[in-house]
């Protein structure tokens, strides 16, 4: 079979993919040794964009609101964890082989019964867990298997009761985590959307059983705003309510969150009424009391739990893809620009002498030292200043600040806007407040 040709959607991902590793922001894992299939590393811009995606979550979850707590559960539990929440015996994908190619597909990815790559005979499905297993302790035996969390959601349901107690919270109340999770995925891929490894935000949030729909509307509205008020073009976003074919074995209802990304609209966030499932569950298993007295209706019951399930990897290529953007493809001005929020932005302000003498570069490594305890500053001496804007463009740096010739006379500066390219002159002394005010999370 001939390679395909290569589509709109599939030159802008590999342009995108490619502009990730020019700026140092996403590398495949271990590429001098090949590389590993689905593993990708965060680089210097990376990883900053990366925080910021956590901490603009973690604002919104924990620092705006007074019922919302934060948790940082452990990867490795106890296994019978898994068993209560299902993992164990539910959480596999039916896979299948080809005989001829030896290729491996997820039997519900294709149509048919033929090997989509080659057309030969496929083997019967086998049940597949996407658990990662490992061993604790140095005896390699049934006795000592654990497993890297498929989701982080388990670390805060064994903890509801922890966190209520020296919290003071009253139902409703919500417990927010930020961490990894691994699953073994069979068919991986476009690039950090699908990963063996990869990290998760999500807020559980603990309600009275017969408000449980009311809250999954709020939080609903609530999560779709926070991609809009990250800048995130509206058009690209949209509601996907899971038909009853589609929910998982906890859910009541279940709506994603979806964006358009080059190769298609995925998933990007779930929403889901959990009901009482998994604090059910885990109290059958552990057989400790996990129900709530309300002293104030003065009635007990088992919370259920609407939760917002993002995926970090998954936001942080959402907010690349939908900033990126090439102007005047072609022409002469042609221009590669990441509109990113400048609260996402890896660097916030540039430093760009105009010429290399004159007490310039003094004065703008003076700047540079004066802003860099408050943010994210990159000095950069050299070359064509159109050169120098250019390259911060592609980087998504929202402000570059020029030192020229005036201010040497009025210490004055340019603060020059990224995505409109205006300049305007800003005093020194003002530029720390100013650089505060349009970049704080
Ligand atoms: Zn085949």
């Amino acid at each position: 079979m001939g390679k395909k040709p290569i589509s709109e959607a599939d030159k802008r991902m590999e342009e995108l993919v490619s502009l990730c590793r020019r700026r140092g922001f996403i590398f495949q894992s271990s590429l001098i040794y090949g590389g590993i299939n689905s593993c990708w590393d965060y680089g210097p811009m990376g990883v900053e964009l990366k925080n910021n995606i956590k901490r603009c979550w973690w604002k919104t979850m924990t620092q705006e609101r007074d019922d919302i707590e934060g948790l940082d559960a452990s990867i490795i539990m106890h296994p019978r964890v898994w068993e209560a929440s299902g993992h164990v015996a539910g959480f596999t994908d039916p896979l299948v082989d080809c005989k001829k190619c030896r290729r491996r597909f997820r039997e519900d990815e294709f149509d048919g019964d033929k090997c989509p790559d080659c057309g030969g005979a496929l083997t019967e499905a086998r049940q597949f867990n996407l658990m990662f297993k490992t061993f604790m302790g140095p005896v390699e035996e049934e006795a000592s298997i654990v497993y890297l969390r498929p989701e982080t959601a388990q670390g805060i349901y064994v903890n509801f009761q922890n966190v209520l107690g020296p919290s003071r919270q009253k139902v409703p109340f919500g417990i927010a985590q930020i961490g990894k999770a691994f699953r073994n995925e069979i068919t991986p891929g476009n690039f950090v959307f699908r990963m063996r490894e990869f990290e998760q935000m999500e807020m559980q949030y603990f309600v009275r059983p017969d408000t449980a729909d009311e809250w999954f509307e709020v939080w609903k509205e609530k999560r779709m705003q926070w991609y809009l008020d990250l800048g995130v073009n509206k058009d690209k976003l949209r509601f996907h309510e899971h038909g009853t074919d589609e929910l998982a074995h906890y859910a009541a209802k279940a709506y994603d969150i979806e964006y358009e990304f080059p190769f298609g609209w995925k998933e990007l966030e779930g929403i889901h009424n959990r009901t009482d499932f998994d604090l059910q569950r885990h109290q059958e298993h552990s057989g400790k009391d996990l129900s709530y007295y309300d002293q104030e209706r003065k009635e007990r019951y088992v919370p259920f739990i609407v939760e917002t399930s993002a995926g970090v990897d998954r936001s942080l290529l959402t907010f690349l893809a939908d900033a990126y953007e090439v102007e005047n493809p072609g022409e002469k001005n042609e221009r590669t620009v990441l509109r990113l929020s400048p609260k996402l932005a890896p660097i916030k302000a540039a430093i760009l002498p105009l010429v290399n003498r004159d007490g310039m570069p003094e004065i703008g490594h003076k700047i540079a030292d004066e802003l860099r305890p408050h943010l994210k500053i990159f000095y950069d001496g050299g070359g064509s200043v159109g050169r120098r804007y250019r390259r911060q463009d592609e980087a998504g740096t929202p402000f570059g600040i020029t030192i020229d010739s005036q201010t040497l006379e009025d210490e004055t500066v340019t603060l020059r806007e990224r995505d409109s390219m205006a300049q305007e002159r800003i005093k020194i002394a003002a530029l720390k407040d100013e650089l505060l005010k349009r970049t704080a999370i």
